[in-house]
């Protein structure tokens, strides 16, 4: 039997923040991952403070982007590897109103940081009424994350590449298969349905599609937002997407939804370009739009960290340290995030 602090179940953002500020704070732990679809692994990892539609911020969202810097260079600490590009994002601006409320918006003290006031013209995509920058956004390399974090917490003895049976947990010994446990925490996005302990919890999917295109024309660095996000991966590999559906639960891809992306990058970029890939995923969301974090109501060693919606890096990062201070260092949960709001 191996004596574990943690077992995480779930290798997507959650997960492997988490078990990020578990390594950092000298916990043992073990990663189950299983073969279920996960939203973050075909993520855009676009990191942005502020609202598109509305020009607007979101609870926390200083405090989130302050944080990226802190974690992303403790991981880089031990895979080598930078993981956020400073591409800002650059918005397309619709017509002139948005404009003005753009720069209105952007004299808010919580918006000051974030809004550019000069506006800028992107080459080669259309954009006649300028596009406006967001200070600070960026993203992650999403490819080079998962690759390395996989490949860092193997060569660990961190991972079991396979699905936890949540049947086969034995509460008696604490114990599951080969590990015995102080506690199990669930990072399981949408997967928490099939989950006995938590699928009363509603995590409700939201299904994304996103494309890999080849572009051969030379496209400003940024993360060029119009309906969806545009951005270079490498060379003349691009990613456009995701899209947002409610109400789809199937892991199928719809021929609708691909074509609302084809249309959507035909609509501000005019020359030719192929779809190489098609991917599509679900994000783990929460009616009130806030994470779920905390302890089963009846089994004090299992916990479930989860709902990072559609900000699946701000929000895991920021929170995985929200959800080890309350694990290990006793403190409380804010109760808008706190999982007993369901119970
Ligand atoms: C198209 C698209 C674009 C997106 N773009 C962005 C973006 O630009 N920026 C951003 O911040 N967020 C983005 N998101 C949202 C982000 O991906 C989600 O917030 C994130 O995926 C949530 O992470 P998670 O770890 O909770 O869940 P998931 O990523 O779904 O991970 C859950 C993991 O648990 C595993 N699992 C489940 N059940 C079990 C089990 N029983 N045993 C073992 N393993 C199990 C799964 O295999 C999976 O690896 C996007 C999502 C989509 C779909």
């Amino acid at each position: 039997m191996t004596q574990v602090d943690y077992i995480i179940v779930g290798g997507g953002f959650a997960g492997f923040f988490l078990a990020h500020q578990l390594q950092k704070n000298n916990r043992s732990f073990v990663i189950f991952n299983g073969h279920q679809i996960s939203g973050s692994h075909i993520s855009a990892g676009v990191c942005n403070p502020v609202i598109l539609k509305r020009f607007s911020t979101f609870w926390k969202s200083k405090d989130q982007m302050d944080y990226l810097e802190t974690i992303f260079s403790e991981i880089e600490s031990y895979t080598n590897r930078n993981y956020i590009i400073q591409e800002p994002v650059a918005r397309i601006f619709h017509d002139e109103a948005e404009k003005k409320q753009w720069l209105k918006n952007s004299n808010k003290e919580e918006l000051k940081p974030f809004l550019d006031t000069d506006f800028i013209r992107l080459k080669n995509v259309e954009n006649p009424l300028e596009s406006g920058i967001v200070k600070n956004s960026c993203r992650l390399d999403v490819e080079n994350f998962f690759k390395d974090m996989f490949r860092h917490f193997d060569a660990n003895q961190n991972l079991v590449n396979e699905s936890f049976d949540h049947n086969a947990i034995d509460f008696k010994a604490s114990a599951y298969k080969d590990f015995q446990f102080k506690n199990i925490v669930f990072c399981e996005g949408i997967h928490t349905k099939d989950n006995p302990y938590f699928n009363e919890i509603p995590v409700l999917p939201n299904k994304g599609h996103c494309l890999e295109v080849n572009i051969d024309g030379e496209i400003d660095p940024y993360i060029i937002k119009k309906k969806h996000f545009l951005f270079s991966l490498s060379d003349k590999r691009y990613y456009y997407g995701g899209t947002y559906d409610r109400f789809d639960q199937s892991e199928n891809i719809d021929p609708e939804f691909v074509k609302e992306l084809e249309d959507g990058l035909k609509a501000f970029y005019k020359n030719d370009f192929s779809v190489t890939k098609i991917k599509t995923a679900f994000r783990a969301t929460v009616d009130d739009r806030r994470p779920i974090l905390g302890t089963h109501h009846e089994f004090e060693n299992l916990h479930i960290f989860n709902g990072l919606g559609a900000r699946g890096v701000l929000n895991g990062t920021y929170f995985s340290k929200v959800m080890f201070d309350y694990l290990e260092n006793k403190m409380e949960l804010d109760p808008e995030i706190d999982v007993k709001r369901f119970y």
